[in-house]
């Protein structure tokens, strides 16, 4: 049931009052006795629905339950943790269309449900293990509004207010109508920026644009930073979890620059430490942390896999090229507004804009690609991808997640989706026809054999 981030199905077709019931259910069951329970919810038009079944079926399961509201996903995060609740559960589909809805189980310490939790939760559910409960024994389920203001509280402890505040940074917000409308405007508010929001309102239709915070969906906001001249530009997916930028000129900063910059400035002020990120990352990372210290250690892809490696290597940053950045002395997870409070203080303490920021950076080529392929035939196909290479020779064969290949000119990796039945291929170079070559060469010869499979098939 649970993919890389949770639980994602479309309302009313697998995502019914019953599934969410009984997932709860389960989850409560395999909680006994660990409550209370952290319940918040996206701004989707389901979630206010199925986070009340969710909170009820916990309940009805013996949990005592505090209703947070809509809250970015890292806000329930950071709250399960303040509040020493035993576990949280987040009714959210991040970024995926306005279909959607999900179920994602948080830890007492904040992270994602581990693995083998997830395993317990599935296995109560298949054999319909639900906790069934006398009238004595049902929780209680209390109303807490100060989520919000919990979370906002613990992002401005770690940055620098008062210098933010001196230098009232102009600021475009583009919330896509997700959950961030109830947290980001007031951050940039007690920050003292000046700000304008577009989308602002919650809106689980997503009237602005698609909820992925892609440079296409961004073009009101990169046309609105070059209108009025600001700063920056900063935009979250659905569930805020991820922040990404647009810099003072309004050119769209790719998130793996984000990435590396953020990573050598966390490495800077630590004197040293690991950071952690998929093997989807760029090389510039380990290249731009090298000098101060900064080792990279690389994952699986997932933010909860970072979050734990994290968690067991003492790493002071994370995250992955897609805008989820994890600071580790604020919490061990994707953050949006954490991210958005931390770019600004670099800005205000280098005196820089984003641009020149991102222009000191290693200069590197990431792109990315689609190529169609069936389930059944991922792994076949993943095992013939060093043999697929025609564009410069194998020096290094990885199979941590996906295959990745290091060439001469760069490297390209092939991993199956976790959700659909697609072949995402990631290439980089410090060329970048080179990389997009990489990338097209690979993504051509994958699709040619998946076809040559299918037609003998
Ligand atoms: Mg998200």
């Amino acid at each position: 049931m649970f993919g890389t981030n949770g639980i994602r199905e479309v309302v009313g077709k697998t995502l019914t009052t019953r599934f969410v019931s009984d997932v709860s259910s389960a989850i409560a069951w395999v909680h006994q006795g660990k409550g209370p329970a952290v319940v918040g919810m996206d701004a989707r038009t389901s979630s206010p629905a199925l986070g009340r079944v969710a909170a009820g079926a916990l309940a009805m399961g013996g949990i005592d339950v505090r209703e947070i509201g809509t809250l970015p996903t890292p806000a329930v995060q950071y709250n399960v943790r303040e509040l020493h609740a035993g576990f949280g559960v987040i009714v959210t589909a991040s970024h995926n269309p306005p279909e959607f809805n999900g179920i994602k189980g948080i830890a007492g310490d904040g992270l994602e449900f581990t693995r083998e939790t997830e395993r317990s939760v599935e296995e109560a559910y298949a054999a319909g293990r639900f906790a069934a409960q006398d009238y004595r024994s049902i929780g209680t389920i209390v109303t807490d509004g100060l989520g919000a203001t919990r979370y906002l509280d613990g992002i401005t402890s770690q940055v620098d207010v008062a210098a933010l505040r001196k230098r009232r940074f102009r600021v475009v917000l583009d919330c896509g109508n997700g959950a961030s409308t109830v947290t980001s405007p007031t951050l940039l508010l007690r920050l003292g920026a000046k700000y304008t929001t577009l989308n602002g309102n919650p809106d689980g239709t997503f009237p602005g644009h698609d909820s992925e915070p892609t440079e296409e969906n961004l073009q009101d906001l990169i046309r609105y930073v070059r209108t009025i001249g600001a700063d920056i530009g900063v935009a979250h997916d659905g569930d805020a979890d991820r922040a990404v930028f647009i810099d003072e000129q309004g050119t769209f900063v790719p998130g793996e620059k984000i990435f590396t910059l953020m990573a050598r400035e966390s490495v800077k002020k630590h004197g040293g430490g690991v950071v952690v990120t998929p093997v989807t990352s760029s090389d510039a990372v380990a290249d731009a942390i090298a000098p101060f210290g900064g080792k990279v250690r690389f994952t699986r892809v997932g933010s909860p896999v970072v979050s734990r490696a994290m968690q067991s290597e003492g790493g002071v940053f994370g995250g992955e090229e897609n805008g989820g950045l994890i600071f580790a002395e604020h919490q061990l997870a994707r953050d949006g507004a954490m991210a958005l409070a931390a770019v600004l203080e670099v800005l205000v303490h280098s005196g820089k804009t984003l641009s020149e920021l991102v222009a000191e950076l290693p200069p590197y080529h990431l792109v990315k690609r689609k190529v169609p392929c069936p389930i059944a035939l991922r792994e076949k196909v993943l095992s013939e991808v060093p043999a697929l290479m025609d564009r410069g020779k194998a020096i290094e064969v990885s199979t941590l997640d996906g295959v990745k290949v290091r060439t001469t000119e760069g490297w390209v990796l092939v991993r199956p989706s976790g959700t659909e039945p697609i072949y995402r291929i990631f290439a980089e170079s410090r060329d970048r026809k080179a990389a997009e070559l990489l990338a097209d060469s690979m993504a051509k010869s994958v699709d040619t054999y998946v076809r040559s499979l299918q037609g003998s098939a």
